[in-house]
Formats: C-alpha cells, sequence, structure tokens
C-alpha cells in the first residue's frame, strides 16, 4: 500500500529553488532516508511533508487523500529534530505523556503509555527521572518515544542522532532500525550520512541541489550508482575519467578493461568515468610493471580488520581494501598490479 505520495513538490525561497519539482511514492511501513550534502533541501522537503512549510508547486498525499493544505497538528505524524529539545523543567515521563495530556487522557491510560513505550526504547522505570539527569543517548530516546507516544502515522525524524559521538550514534542507529521494524511505522528520516543511511533504509533517497539523484535500496545504489555524484557520495570508489573503447571495453592511458555491462547508448569514443569499489580492487606482488595495470604503494594502512593500500599507477592512484587474509603483504614503494574484477566496474555516463 502506498504511504506517502509526493507529486512534483517545488520549494522556493525567493528566487533560490531548494526543491526542484521531486515526486517519489513511499510504501507504508517502508524506513526511508534522505541523504545528499548540507543545503541540498532535505530539511525543506521532510517540513514540507510535515506541514512546517507549504510546497512552491505540488501536492504531497498521505494514503492517497491530498494533505497538502492540512495544518502540521491535523496530520497525526511525529516529530523528532535535532534541535527539538525535551522539556527540562518536567520529569521524563511528563515529557513522554506531553501529547497524551493535551488530547485529555486520564493519569492511568498516560502511566500505562508511558511505562510501554520506556520498555520500549528499553529504558524501563525512568518515567519520574529529571531530563537533566540523563546522557544525550538517553534524551534521544525519550524524544522518540515522545513522538510515538501519540501513534503517528508517519514518523519523521532530522538528524535525530548527529548530536550523538561515533559509538553511541552507532548503538542508536541499530536501535532505531529495530524500533521501526517492531512498530512497521512509514519512516523519514533526513541525515547527509551515508553509513547511517545504509544501516537504516529500506529505501535511500540520494538528493543533490533540490532533486533527486537517485532512489533505490541501500545495496542497489552502492553497487549501481547512476552517476558520478552517487558513486563518490554513498562510500568510496576510485572514479577514473576514461573512454569508450567497444561494447564491452572501457580505456584510460594505455589500459583496456573489461566490463560486465555498458549503459545503452554510448558510442566508442564517448567520455564515462569508470568506478569500482575499494574493496574490489584486488592486488597482487609483482616485481616489473608488464603491461597489466600496475604502480607502486604509496600508503598503507592496517586497523586491524581491513588493510587499505594506496597504489600509483603512472600518476593515478587507486584505493584498495581488503580483508587481511587477502592482504599479499608488502611495503610502501614496492610494486604491485591491480585487478578490476568486470562485475566490479560500473561504467558512469559523462
Ligand atoms: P542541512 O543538511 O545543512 O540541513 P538540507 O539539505 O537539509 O541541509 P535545507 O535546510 O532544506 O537543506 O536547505 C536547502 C537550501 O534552502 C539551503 O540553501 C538553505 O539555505 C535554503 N533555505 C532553507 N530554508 C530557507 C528559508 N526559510 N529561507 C531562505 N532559504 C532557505
Amino acid at each position: 500500500m502506498l504511504g506517502l505520495t509526493i507529486d512534483h513538490v517545488t520549494k522556493r525561497f525567493g528566487s533560490f529553488t531548494a526543491v526542484d519539482d521531486i515526486s517519489l511514492a513511499i510504501e507504508q511501513g517502508k524506513f526511508v532516508c534522505f541523504l545528499g550534502p548540507s543545503g541540498c533541501g532535505k530539511t525543506s522537503l521532510l517540513r514540507m511533508i510535515a506541514g512546517l512549510e507549504q510546497p512552491s508547486e505540488g501536492r504531497i498525499l498521505f494514503h492517497d487523500k491530498d494533505v497538502t493544505k492540512l495544518p502540521a497538528h491535523e496530520r497525526q505524524f511525529g516529530m523528532v529534530f535535532q534541535s527539538l529539545a525535551l522539556f527540562p523543567h518536567l520529569s521524563v515521563g511528563d515529557n513522554i505523556a506531553y501529547s497524551l495530556r493535551l488530547r485529555g487522557q486520564d493519569t492511568k491510560t498516560r502511566d500505562a503509555r508511558v511505562a510501554e513505550l520506556l520498555d520500549l526504547i528499553r529504558l524501563p522505570g525512568i518515567a519520574k527521572r529529571a531530563v537533566s539527569q540523563l546522557s544525550g543517548g538517553q534524551r534521544q530516546r525519550v524524544a522518540i518515544a515522545r513522538a510515538l507516544a501519540q501513534e503517528p502515522r508517519l514518523f519523521l525524524l532530522d538528524e535525530p542522532l548527529s548530536a550523538l559521538d561515533a559509538k553511541l550514534r552507532e548503538e542508536m542507529q541499530v536501535e532505531l532500525r529495530l524500533l521501526q521494524q517492531q512498530l512497521k511505522i512509514t519512516t523519514i528520516l533526513v541525515t547527509h550520512d551515508q553509513r547511517e543511511a545504509m544501516t537504516l533504509s529500506d529505501l535511500i533517497v540520494v538528493m543533490a541541489k533540490g532533486r533527486v539523484q537517485q532512489v533505490g535500496t541501500p545495496i542497489e545504489i552502492y553497487r549501481n550508482p547512476v552517476n558520478r555524484f552517487v558513486a563518490d557520495f554513498i562510500g568510496l570508489s576510485n572514479l577514473i575519467e576514461a573512454k569508450v573503447l567497444d561494447a564491452q571495453t572501457v580505456g584510460f592511458d594505455d589500459h583496456a578493461v573489461l566490463v560486465a555491462s555498458m549503459p545503452a547508448g554510448l558510442e566508442a569514443g564517448a567520455a564515462v568515468t569508470l568506478s569500482v569499489r575499494p574493496e574490489d580492487v584486488r592486488i597482487a606482488r609483482t616485481d616489473a610493471a608488464n603491461g597489466t595495470l600496475s604502480g607502486a604503494i604509496t600508503f598503507i594502512r592496517d586497523v586491524g580488520a581491513t588493510i587499505e593500500a594506496h597504489i600509483d599507477c603512472g600518476g593515478r592512484e587507486f584505493v584498495s581494501v581488503m580483508a587481511p587474509r587477502d592482504w599479499p603483504g608488502g611495503a610502501v614503494h614496492d610494486l604491485v598490479t591491480l585487478e578490476l574484477p568486470p562485475a566490479a566496474c560500473v561504467v558512469l555516463p559523462e
């Protein structure tokens, strides 16, 4: 079933277009991340979905009903924003029960709901505690519980974890994902962190300059980026300017590289970018450059779980990342050959 439909939505601030003709269909129960660099329009789009901002053009539909003009408080959407702090003078329980009190629910019903939500966010029994006594991660979980208290029809989060340190943030990402799977609530989260989007999403919407660049599952986007921006923004990639040689090969410098698939409509001689993920670049030790793609190691980073090597191939730098068991051994300045498996070579039209 369709949850949310964004139909040709544009948002202008004066002469500046922050969101440029975006259309999206989001299925009920999915976790979707809007991902893109700062200023690409993610927050503006989320605020229009929330009803905090009106589109300049286009419509927003929820369960096929046009909600474009519906005031925010009538949409029954739950929101967690980075800047939306908890009420400092209220206890944890009163923060969570705030919207329930506004709706006139009695104390017993409210207390039961607070207890249920505290169990859900795995902080049982802290209803009476003051907000000032909570850690950053606990506060964020309480903010999530507060937004979930009124059983929202859609859950909207804007960089909710960005203030947390790296380790806590990763833990909270897993928790948030598990919570959403348990509740099956349609959720949209805004982030500029591609790892966060990969962890959380059923579907990632990659945005740049107010426009959607690609929509897909994390793996689709990682494995088959549609353009250079997406390949560069999602994970690390070796991006090499190349030319189409024929239907199976692209060339750069003196090298011809076999590719498993070539985008349609590309003629021989067309300028393209070849994208190869570091974990797909295999290296082997060699004594001499012999026509294969080869070069000298310039940098090695061994972080235990993986080893990363940078290789200078005639002025072009390649990055290879491998498990320690695949590391052929070697040191900076040693010569190695590189293998680019055809299935891992993605050709991006200019
Ligand atoms: P960030 O990750 O930095 O929050 P974002 O992708 O969420 O960025 P938006 O906050 O949607 O981006 O902003 C998109 C663009 O629109 C920015 O250039 C911003 O300066 C501009 N913008 C946003 N709100 C307004 C406003 N109320 N008035 C004028 N310009 C605005």
